[in-house]
């Protein structure tokens, strides 16, 4: 069990990325995602001895919700992982995220499973990560994003394919007992009810992230959004929150501190 207070939970904020060191109990391995391209983006994966349980948590495949990279970062450098793996992509499209935009030339997240061969780098890095996320083949992989509207049921019933804040994004009608029990235990730590997290089902998205790694590579994904309007640092400790929860519940054994 790891033990956290919302508020007592220290944010890194716009630093330099550090690269996490070697803890007790796991050991770093570092490299990069489309090595010499110009969308090249740094992956981390902290592993015990045992390979498994593994989760992968991935952020800014829109590169202006930042909370998510933070989070990673701050998640990073007080976890101590001894049963299993944790796999952290903060910057999925880091060119977007160093101009502090959404996507570049094109949202990466309308253009998965992505294209090898395509014409935009967006294509590319898309096809890159599909591989990347096979190939390290987790368990869950979690994808932290951020939303400017607060979840609202009204709004919600009027419009299911619209992005809300403080939510779980789930493209299957029926909730996995993984992410209600995930949802319960978020919303354990935060008092205040206008900011507990919601389920939401976001109808199935061809070109979506989440959609291709539940289809293509059959592994269970799910999309945490933050809500944008909060303060930057209330976002990071909500996103570490959910990194943390998710990889609990996950079967991946860890300590926390700081
Ligand atoms: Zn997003």
């Amino acid at each position: 069990m790891y033990k956290i207070l919302l508020l007592l939970i220290s944010v890194n904020v716009l630093q330099a990325q550090p690269v996490p060191k070697s803890q007790k109990d796991h050991f770093v391995i570092q490299s990069v995602i489309g090595e010499n391209t110009e969308y090249q983006t740094p992956y981390y994966i902290l592993r015990s001895d045992t390979e498994y349980p593994k989760i992968l948590i991935d952020a800014c495949i829109h590169g202006d919700e930042v909370a998510g990279a933070y989070a990673c970062d701050t998640v990073m450098k007080y976890i101590n992982v001894y049963e299993g793996s944790v796999g952290f992509v903060p910057k999925v499209n880091i060119q977007a995220f160093n101009l502090k935009v959404r996507g570049v030339g094109v949202d990466l997240n309308q253009v998965f499973p992505g294209d090898k061969k395509g014409a935009m780098y967006e294509d590319r890095l898309a096809s890159d990560f599909m591989d990347f996320v096979h190939d390290f083949n987790p368990d869950y992989v979690i994808n932290l994003h951020e939303a400017w509207t607060k979840f609202d049921e009204n709004m919600y019933q009027r419009q299911k394919d619209k992005s809300f804040g403080q939510t779980f994004i789930t493209n299957s009608e029926k909730f996995s007992d993984f992410l209600v029990r995930a949802n319960l235990n978020t919303n354990k730590y935060i008092t205040s009810p206008e900011l507990k997290f919601h389920i939401q089902y976001f109808p199935y998205k061809p070109n979506h992230s989440m959609d291709n790694i539940i289809e293509k590579l059959k592994i269970p994904s799910y999309t945490v959004e933050t809500l944008r309007t909060l303060p930057l640092e209330d976002r990071i400790k909500y996103q570490v929150l959910c990194i943390l929860t998710f990889i609990e519940e996950s079967g991946v054994k860890f300590t926390y501190e700081q």
